[in-house]
């Protein structure tokens, strides 16, 4: 086995482990006022008539679901689509079906996804009210050519009013997302974009590079030569000088697309990334749990229907309205957990937890793989038994991903 870096660990941005069998659980509003031109979420336009029977239907899932075995809920997770269409009395019945269905974690976070410029102070007030306590917001741009490409609804100013607004009405833990590497985008937009984002301090900011997805208005603007696609190697210098100003900044990189200032890393998708249970439900969520992943049915009117057609509690993890189920073999969960448990740079994948969960040494497991890896600096073996991405992997992660397949 190769010896050990001797690089800390900073443990300051690991949160504490939940017990194994606890959930993060993922709601899917799948509805928008309008269609971003990048966006391949599963989200549609003029269907906010279906929002009242939505919301019925989601509510009667977590009862089917989760109501035969009560496990303890994590982190609830509200996104989409747009979340904050929905009115804020529906989104609390159904955290109060959450809250007599699960056994809740005294320190749960719930996170709501919203656009800038379309919620109120009333609005937000009300979220913190019904204990909302995380707000993840769409930020994407501070430059306005680039919101009008992507086919935004808010203008710059939006953003800044938002966190305002939000802020007065108590919430603390305040995410913007950002994307970078935009046709046309220079440096310059770029910096302008971030030292933004950095100036209204929120404690959390995700950078993502863009990719363009099949069956977008985006997609079909580079089909037709309207529109070139973006440069990799200017995409990869912004993520770069990202990741300096950041640093500078106070932030901690503790995944591959996401800082944080201390304490406030995303525990929903840390928890993810540690490879841990989760439960999606609504049309098109994704859950994995107990060997079993699978995806519901995309369109919400189906959705509707087939979980309105289900009395019976279904066997957990399983959805009424699943559409595809898995169920993973061992290596497969092994290279998942490998995978996942990568994004976390910080944290990596302890050799202890990948032996209480799979009762095998990692080096038996990916021994060649791993020392061929960290032969050529890309992944890290440190003092107390962990393996994680070095800081020039972060751009080659997909290269290192690969040799766990
Ligand atoms: S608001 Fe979000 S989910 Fe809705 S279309 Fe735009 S990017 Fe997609």
């Amino acid at each position: 086995m190769t010896e050990p870096t001797t690089e800390p660990y900073n443990a300051l941005y690991s949160p504490p482990y939940p017990p194994d069998s606890a959930l993060a659980v993922y709601l899917h509003i799948p509805f928008c006022r309008t269609r971003c031109s990048y966006c391949a979420f599963n989200t549609y336009t003029n269907l906010e008539n279906l929002i009242e029977p939505y919301i019925q239907a989601l509510q009667h899932e977590i009862t089917l679901v989760a109501g035969q075995t009560q496990p303890m809920a994590h982190t609830i997770y509200w996104g989409g689509g747009t979340p904050s269409l929905v009115p804020v009395p529906y989104l609390e019945a159904v955290l109060k079906t959450c809250a007599a269905v699960f056994s809740l974690s005294p320190d749960l976070e719930i996170t709501l996804e919203a656009n800038p410029g379309t919620v109120s102070i009333d609005y937000l007030c009300a979220l913190r009210q019904a204990g909302i306590n995380r707000l993840s917001l769409g930020m994407q741009s501070a430059n306005r050519d680039e919101l009008k490409l992507f086919a935004r609804r808010h203008q710059i100013d939006d953003v800044a009013s938002t966190v305002e607004q939000a802020r007065a009405a108590g919430f603390v833990n305040i995410n913007l997302d950002l994307i970078y590497g935009i046709p046309y985008q220079t440096l310059a937009q770029w910096q302008h974009s971030l030292e933004t984002a950095i100036r209204l301090n929120t404690p959390h900011l995700s950078l993502y590079s863009l990719t363009i997805e099949d069956a977008t208005p985006m997609q079909r603007q580079v089909t037709n030569g309207k529109l070139s696609t973006p440069d990799p190697d200017l995409a990869a210098d912004m993520y770069e000088w990202a990741s300096e100003q950041l640093e500078a900044a106070g932030f901690a990189q503790y995944e591959i697309s996401n800082w944080a200032r201390p304490g406030f890393a995303c525990q929903h998708n840390v928890h993810v990334w540690r490879g841990l249970p989760y439960l999606g439900l609504g049309a098109g969520a994704h859950g994995c749990a107990h060997h079993t992943r699978y995806v519901n049915v995309l369109y919400p009117t189906t959705y509707i229907e087939r979980i309105n057609a289900q009395s019976q509690p279904i066997p957990f993890p399983l959805s009424a309205a699943a559409d595809e189920i898995e169920h993973l073999d061992e290596q497969g969960e092994i290279a998942e957990t490998m995978i996942l448990a990568l994004r976390l740079l910080e944290e990596g994948l302890s050799l202890d937890t990948f032996r209480a969960r799979f009762g095998r040494d990692l080096w038996e497991v990916y021994g060649p793989a791993l020392d061929r890896l960290i032969g050529l600096g890309l992944v890290q073996y440190t003092p107390d038994r962990r393996v994680c991405l070095t800081l020039r992997a972060r751009l080659l992660s997909n290269y290192v991903f690969r040799e766990f397949i």
